[in-house]
């Protein structure tokens, strides 16, 4: 079995890396070549942290495993351990053996950023030059940075609900040579794109800050309860979502649906538009909007692109198992 530590991923993976794994994985899940299993999250009555894995299996690229791992509040405080932990196992589709244990941490970071660029790639107008970013937490950066990689965006705009984290995103443009502006969240009609990332149990996005043509990716909807745009925009939008059944039940749609906005056939999968089976943005004045809410096929897809790239260069430890 071969083991990859979570110290030595920010060595091997690259943005394009994780864009690719998980542009594959998105497409293999609409041609039906590849399946997540139901998602555990226990509330485990220990350190207040929520436990739980998400797996899959990709027939096409022949990858199958979990990631397990959770939210443990007190890590920081008490350990100075992050308090997102994670580690993926890969399995041998062929035999069932243990294949790889891999370091999840940053992987999550990195597969939740490239969604929203494949996202990006695939819905918004090529011509769309601001980019507004809504969230400026730990994973909005990496929303940013994989963002502004992806498309060639002339202005960055940010809204945090602590407007003391702003500098956090406002650093990552400046990094890439963007110009940045805090603005209030009526000027979100500036934008061209939209990505919220936020923890949020309520909307801060309202359907009317949001002009036509924009592309908006909602990337911090993961459970059910939390809400960053109001369901009104759904109704005007064309949704996408990396898995259906997340999307409606745990995702941004959870609200649209529960609201009798839309129904659970207005939702498309991403990897329909990349496979070509959906059209994806019908004119430029259409709002896209992608529900990403994390799939376990996108952490086995970054986690298997990491082995062979530790193994390309010697690094994988390998151990009698
Ligand atoms: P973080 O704690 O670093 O940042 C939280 C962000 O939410 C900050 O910008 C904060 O100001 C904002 N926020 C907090 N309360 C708010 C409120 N009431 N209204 C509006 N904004 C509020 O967290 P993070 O690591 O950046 O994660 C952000 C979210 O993304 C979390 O909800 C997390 O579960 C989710 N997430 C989703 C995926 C996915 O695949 N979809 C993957 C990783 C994380």
């Amino acid at each position: 079995m071969l083991i990859v530590p979570e110290r030595e991923i920010s060595n091997l993976m690259t943005r394009d890396a994780a864009f690719e794994a998980v542009e594959k994985a998105f497409a293999a899940m609409a041609s039906e070549d590849a399946y997540n299993f139901p998602v555990i999250r226990e509330a485990i009555g220990h350190e207040d942290a929520l436990y739980g894995f998400k797996g899959g299996f990709d027939r096409a690229g022949l990858t199958l495993g979990l990631k397990a791992g959770g939210y443990w509040p007190h890590n920081l405080e008490k350990r100075g351990e992050i308090n997102h932990q994670s580690t993926v196992f890969l399995f041998d589709p062929d035999t069932g053996k243990a294949k790889a244990m891999v370091g999840g941490n940053l992987l999550t970071a990195l597969r939740t950023a490239a969604a929203s660029s494949v996202s990006i790639k695939h819905l918004a107008r090529k011509d769309a030059k601001v980019l507004g970013m809504i969230g400026a937490g730990h994973q909005a950066t990496f929303q940013l940075r994989a963002a502004l990689e992806t498309h060639r965006f002339k202005k960055v705009i940010g809204w945090n609900f602590h407007p003391d984290m702003l500098p956090n995103i406002e650093k990552v443009a400046n990094e890439a040579g963007v110009p940045f502006e805090a603005v209030d969240l009526p000027s979100m009609r500036d934008a061209d794109v939209i990505i919220s990332i936020t923890s949020a149990f309520a909307p801060s996005l309202m359907a009317d800050h949001v002009s036509p043509g924009t592309h908006v990716a909602c990337m911090g909807t993961d459970t059910k309860g939390k809400q960053e745009v109001e369901a009104a925009l759904l109704a005007r939008a064309s949704v996408f979502t990396d898995e259906v059944a997340q999307s409606i039940s745990i995702g941004e749609a959870q609200h649209a649906i529960a609201e009798g906005l839309i129904k659970e056939s207005d939702v498309a999968q991403l990897g329909a538009v990349i496979n070509g089976t959906h059209k994806g943005r019908a004119s430029d004045d259409e709002i896209t909007l992608f529900d990403g809410t994390g799939v376990g096929l996108q952490d086995l897809a970054v986690a298997a692109s990491v082995v062979d790239l530790a193994v390309a260069k010697g690094i994988a430890i390998e151990v009698d198992f």
